[in-house]
Formats: structure tokens, sequence, C-alpha cells
């Protein structure tokens, strides 16, 4: 049986920019990452924070990208901790467009970044996940949890 998040989600781009949610069709999504979820958006659209939490984690300033696993590193991404142990991650960011530092408190629908290109990434897209720690790097010691339905 599949774990779900505790916590409720809200959708973490703006629903009027929102093309498409594709869970399946990125081949980073195996493993570990599989129930990570691509909100297919156009370059340059708002990161909103999905929950109220503290950011932990926060890189932008990677500057290259593209359709080859060799930009798997170079992906600017931003993590914030929730309740219940539970994180979400925001990847593919665009070259300095965060707008938080790690220990700030964030809300619900606040403006973290914009979407960007960089990264192993096909097309413009934010990349998102909620996760748990399984131990403590960020890179391998994770499990993604399932959130099905998002708060609009
Ligand atoms: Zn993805």
């Amino acid at each position: 049986m599949e774990k779900s998040a505790i916590n409720r989600y809200r959708l973490p781009v703006p629903r009027n920019l929102l093309e498409r949610v594709d869970r399946t069709s990125s081949p980073a999504h195996a493993g570990n990452l599989r129930n990570a979820i691509d909100f297919i958006v156009p370059e340059n659209t708002l990161v909103l924070a999905a929950a109220n939490g503290i950011v932990t984690y926060v890189k932008d300033d990677s500057i290259i990208g593209g359709p080859n696993p060799i930009y798997w590193n170079f992906t600017n991404f931003v993590t914030i901790m929730h309740a219940n142990e539970e994180y979400s991650r925001y990847d593919h960011l665009a070259t300095q467009s965060s707008k938080v530092k790690v220990g700030q408190v964030v809300s619900e629908g606040q403006e973290i970044a914009r979407v960007g290109m960089t990264g192993y990434t096909f097309h413009p897209h934010l990349h998102f996940q909620v996760f748990i720690f399984t131990r403590t790097n960020i890179w391998i010691d994770f499990d993604t949890v399932s959130v099905q339905d998002f708060i609009s």
C-alpha cells in the first residue's frame, strides 16, 4: 500500500497557467521518485509554497539543464519542511529566481521562485514532490509520498 501524504497541499503553481499534470512521463519518476508530479507550465511561472513551513534548502545558482541525465545535479531547487515530518521539493527553478532563504518561515501560496529549465528536464515544468527523510542526505535518503488531490 502506497504511503499517502498526511498534510493537505495546495497547487504549487497558479491554476490558470497549469497546462497539464503529468505523474508518469518523466523517466526520472521511478524508485523513490515514483510519487513525484510534474506540473506543465510556461517558463517563468511563479512557484508557490504548497503549505505553511520552513525553508530548509535553496539552490538557485545553476545555469544549465536539458534533456540529458548528465544535468541531474544541476537542478535549482527549494525544499520546505512542513508538519508531520513531511517536506516539499520544487525543482528545475530559474537561475537566481529564489525569493526565500534557508530558515525562512513561509505561508501556503507564498511565492518562492520561478519555473526554469535547470537540471535534467525536457521542457519547462515544475517538478514537485512531497517526501520524508529516511536518513539525512537530501540526494538519496528520502522517499516520496503520494499526493492525489490539491487544495485549490
Ligand atoms: Zn519530475
